[in-house]
C-alpha cells in the first residue's frame, strides 16, 4: 500500500481532474493550491520591486523575497542565503556560470561534461568553447543509460577547470553517483556543477554534503510557477565571479567611467527579479518539505516498478535506462519496435495520457544510443495506480494498432 492519502494528495492539485493522467513530471510538474495561493496572496497584498523604495509595500516585498533565498538556502542546506541566486530556471543558472565562471577561463583549459547532458548543459559550454577557446570534454554513456564514470580518471586532468554534470537524466532516470565525481575533480582542483534539474523536486537537499561548488534547479519542476530557479554556489566561487548581465540591481556605484559590482547574490540578478515566482518556489520548496518523505518515496518506487515490470512483460517494448530500481528516479523511457515514440503520445493523448515523446533535449544521448528518441513516462508523487492503469491500457492500444 501507499502509506499516504493519494486521492487526498491529488485534490490538492486543481489541474487533476478526474481523466487526466498526467505522467510529463519531468517536463513541469503540476502545482498545488498551497503554491498558488501563495502566489496569490504576494501579487495582491505585497506587490512591489524589491530592494530600491522605501515605503511600506516596497519593504514588504523586499523582506517577502529575501524570506524567499533563506527558505531556498533552507532546501538545499547552503552556508548563507546569499548562496542562493534566483534565476530564470535551470538554463539560466547554467548560463550564468558559463559566463561568470566561464569569464576567468583560458584557452585550452578544459571543461568536462557527459553525453546525456540535457542541452542546456551542453550549449552553453560550447558558446564558452567558441568564445574563450576552452575545450569541451563529455564523459560517455553506458549501455543502461547513466554516465560511465570510469571514464572519468581518462577525462580529467591538470587542465580541468570545471565538471558539469546532471544529478540525475531527465531521460533515462539514473542517478549520478556524485561522490565519485566530486572525488575525481576534486584530486586535480576543479569545481563540480550539478544540473539538480530532475533531484531537486524530489526532497531537500545538501549541496555541502554533496561537496559540490554549483547546484541549478527550475521552480517549475518543483511544483512552483515557471520564469524562476535557482543557482545555488559556494560563497568564494561566487564571490570571484564575473556578473553575467548588466543593469539594475547588480551594482554598488556606477559612473558613466566604470561600475562597482554589488556582492552575491546581487551581482548576480540584474533587472527586476521574479519576485512573485521566488515567493511561490519558497512556497513550493515547504510544501515538498511537507511531504511524508518515506511514504513518497515508498509508494514512487512501487509505481516504478509497476511501470518497469510491465514495459519488460511487453515484448517490443525496451527500457531505456536502468531497468532496476536502484540509482534511478520514477522516470522511465522506452522504445517500442516498429513504432515511432510520438504515435505512441498521440495514442494514449487521446485517452488522457499525457507522455512525452522525442529526443528530450538530450540529442546526443540519442545519438549514443542510436535513437531517434523515446516516450518517457516520469511520475510525480500525486500520480497512483490508476495513472499507471491507464498508460498500459493506452500502451496495449499502440501495440495492437501497430501490429
Ligand atoms: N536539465 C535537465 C536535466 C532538465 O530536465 C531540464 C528541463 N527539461 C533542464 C536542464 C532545463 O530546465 P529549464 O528549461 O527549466 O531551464
Amino acid at each position: 500500500m501507499s502509506g499516504f492519502d493519494v486521492a487526498a494528495l491529488r485534490r490538492e492539485f486543481p489541474i487533476l481532474v478526474p481523466g487526466l493522467h498526467y505522467l510529463d513530471n519531468a517536463a513541469t510538474a503540476q502545482t498545488p493550491r498551497a503554491v498558488l495561493d501563495a502566489l496569490i496572496a504576494h501579487e495582491t497584498t505585497h506587490r512591489a520591486n524589491v530592494l530600491r523604495g522605501v515605503y511600506r509595500l516596497a519593504e514588504e516585498a523586499t523582506a517577502a523575497y529575501h524570506a524567499a533565498r533563506v527558505e531556498l538556502a533552507g532546501y538545499v542546506n547552503a552556508r548563507d542565503p546569499n548562496e542562493v541566486v534566483f534565476t530564470s530556471g535551470t538554463t539560466g543558472a547554467i548560463n550564468l556560470v558559463a559566463h561568470g565562471f566561464g569569464a576567468a577561463l583560458k584557452p585550452g583549459d578544459e571543461i568536462v561534461i557527459s553525453v546525456l547532458e540535457h542541452h542546456s548543459n551542453i550549449v552553453p559550454w560550447q558558446l564558452l568553447r567558441d568564445r574563450a577557446g576552452v575545450v569541451l570534454k563529455a564523459l560517455p554513456v553506458t549501455l543502461d543509460g547513466r554516465i560511465e564514470l570510469a571514464e572519468l580518471p581518462r577525462l580529467i586532468g591538470p587542465r580541468t577547470r570545471l565538471v558539469a554534470v546532471t544529478h540525475a537524466s531527465n531521460v533515462t532516470g539514473a542517478v549520478t553517483d556524485v561522490a565519485t565525481v566530486v572525488a575525481a575533480a576534486r584530486s586535480v582542483g576543479a569545481p563540480v556543477l550539478l544540473d539538480g534539474a530532475q533531484m531537486a523536486p524530489h526532497g531537500p537537499l545538501d549541496v555541502q554534503a554533496l561537496g559540490v561548488d554549483f547546484y541549478a534547479f527550475s521552480g517549475h519542476k518543483m511544483f512552483a510557477p515557471n520564469g524562476v530557479g535557482v543557482l545555488w554556489g559556494r560563497a568564494e566561487v561566487l564571490a570571484a565571479m564575473a556578473p553575467f548581465q548588466g543593469g539594475g540591481e547588480m551594482i554598488r556605484r556606477v559612473t558613466l567611467a566604470r561600475t562597482e559590482y554589488a556582492d552575491p547574490p546581487h551581482r548576480f540578478e540584474a533587472g527586476t527579479p521574479p519576485i512573485a515566482q521566488a515567493v511561490a518556489l519558497a512556497a513550493a520548496a515547504r510544501w515538498v518539505r511537507g511531504l511524508p518523505a518515506e511514504a513518497v518515496h515508498a509508494h514512487l518506487r512501487r509505481l516504478t516498478e509497476r511501470l518497469l515490470d510491465g514495459l519488460a512483460a511487453r515484448g517490443r517494448v525496451r527500457v531505456i535506462g536502468p531497468t532496476g530500481l536502484q540509482g534511478r528516479l520514477a522516470t522511465v523511457s522506452f522504445a517500442v519496435a516498429r513504432v515511432h515514440p510520438h504515435d505512441v503520445c498521440q495514442i494514449l493523448d487521446a485517452r488522457g495520457v499525457a507522455l512525452r515523446g522525442g529526443h528530450h533535449c538530450a540529442q546526443p544521448l540519442m545519438d549514443a544510443l542510436d535513437l531517434a528518441g523515446t516516450a518517457r513516462a516520469s511520475l510525480a508523487p500525486y500520480n497512483d495506480d490508476g495513472d499507471i492503469d491507464a498508460f498500459f491500457a493506452g500502451l496495449d492500444d499502440v501495440l495492437r494498432r501497430f501490429p
